[in-house]
């Protein structure tokens, strides 16, 4: 019971820290073929700029570091130790979205419950996402792109 109580309570923490986010970022399978976005010249006169195929900012996706959480959608069922995993609210085992929080990942099922999974972390996360291909300011945002 105790058990229980605090991980409500983490859970808590963990949805509160990521309606907070501003940048909420998901991944998605790498991408084939990159769309040719480098080849429009900057624009000349930014007199010292030494590397000038370096994009603005506001263009730049943010590195790792600089957002709070990742998702991704893991539609297939996800094996972990040799065990599918299911929801224990509801009993589904695939459509999960993925977040990377911290160093916890959590699946969420398509019914929105979400659980910490402590047989994942993030270098799973890492390994097992693509690159980061789009950002949100909110977590509802990222959850209705990715279809959720
Ligand atoms: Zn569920």
């Amino acid at each position: 019971m105790f058990h229980r109580i605090r991980a409500r309570r983490e859970h808590r923490e963990t949805q509160r820290m990521m309606n907070d986010l501003l940048q909420v970022a998901h991944l998605e399978p790498p991408v084939p073929d990159y769309p040719d976005a480098a080849s429009t010249p900057a624009p000349d006169g930014s007199a010292g700029t030494m590397v000038d195929d370096f994009l603005p900012s506001e263009l730049r996706m943010p590195t790792r570091d600089e957002i709070a959480g990742m998702m991704m959608r893991y539609d297939k069922p996800l094996v972990i130790n040799g065990e599918i995993r299911q929801c224990p609210q509801c009993g589904s085992y695939r459509n999960w979205i993925v977040l990377s929080v911290r160093d916890e990942v959590w699946l969420r099922c398509r019914a929105g419950h979400e659980t910490l999974e402590p047989g994942l972390d993030t270098a799973w996360y890492n390994r097992t996402s693509g690159p980061m291909t789009q950002r949100h300011s909110t977590f509802e945002d990222g959850l209705k792109y990715l279809g959720h």
